[in-house]
């Protein structure tokens, strides 16, 4: 029988993501067939009964959800201070569904579910960073220099950002613009920082296009499933 790694069947199962389990397991909260394996590097078969915190960890099938995130919610499974999460509008599926990556509280738009732990492994490694789209309002013009500057690159407190694509879509009597602007890493609040760099606030951010999905057809809260093509076509 196929053996594979610990870590790689619990991600498997849906449970959560391959780094996660790993770190379930340095925790000492994974047991294979009743004993607590709390180092790395054990392998398993399918006859093995694994367990985490006490729970069955049983084979799901995957599921790939593009969904329409509304500003107002946590990308997160729960939150602790009892918010509204990315998950809620998932409560009545069986599989146990979380977002690939997050969007801020106040960010809408394009946000992945799933319950595949080695997607997410790979959709948020850096290495394969997919280009993002964001619908951007701000309070205020960004500049045409300033353009060619967030164009070239920015220097943040954490480094400087990859060039960017910024196209003007709005710009409302000098007072306020909306733009698109695509990136290809994902620092944290990164779009907001790069405004606020140039002492912009960002007034509305949505994000509008993620490698080649698009919102098409979904209205806020909504979501469908990806298409298998879809799905290998992004891995
Ligand atoms: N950049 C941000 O600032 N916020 C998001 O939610 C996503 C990208």
């Amino acid at each position: 029988m196929e053996e594979i790694r610990l870590q790689k069947a619990i991600a498997d199962s849906g449970v959560t993501s391959r780094r996660k389990a790993e770190q379930l397991i340095t925790e000492g909260r994974v047991a294979v067939n009743g004993e607590i394996v709390s180092e790395l590097g054990s392998k398993v078969t399918m006859s093995d009964k694994i367990e985490v915190d006490g729970v069955p960890v049983t084979k799901e099938e995957k599921v790939h959800i593009l969904y329409y995130k509304p500003a107002g919610e946590i990308s997160a499974v729960e939150d602790d201070r009892s918010r509204g999460t990315v998950t809620d509008a998932f409560k009545q599926m069986d599989a146990r569904l979380y977002p690939v990556g997050r969007l801020d509280y106040d960010t809408s738009g394009i946000l992945l579910m799933t319950n595949d732990g080695e997607f997410t492994q790979y959709m948020t490694h850096p290495k394969f960073e997919m280009s993002k789209t964001y619908r951007v309002k701000i309070d205020g013009i960004l500049k045409r220099d300033q353009q060619k500057e967030m164009r070239k690159g920015i220097t943040l407190e954490d480094g400087k950002t990859a060039p960017a694509g910024v196209k003007v879509i709005r710009d409302k009597k000098d007072r306020q613009m909306i733009l698109e602007l695509t990136i290809h890493e994902g620092k944290n609040r990164q779009v907001r920082r790069m405004f606020e760099h140039f002492g912009l606030e960002v007034i509305k951010l949505t994000r509008i296009r993620y490698d080649f999905l698009t919102l098409d057809g979904l209205a806020e809260g909504e979501y469908r499933f990806l298409k298998p093509h879809e799905v290998k076509k992004l891995i």
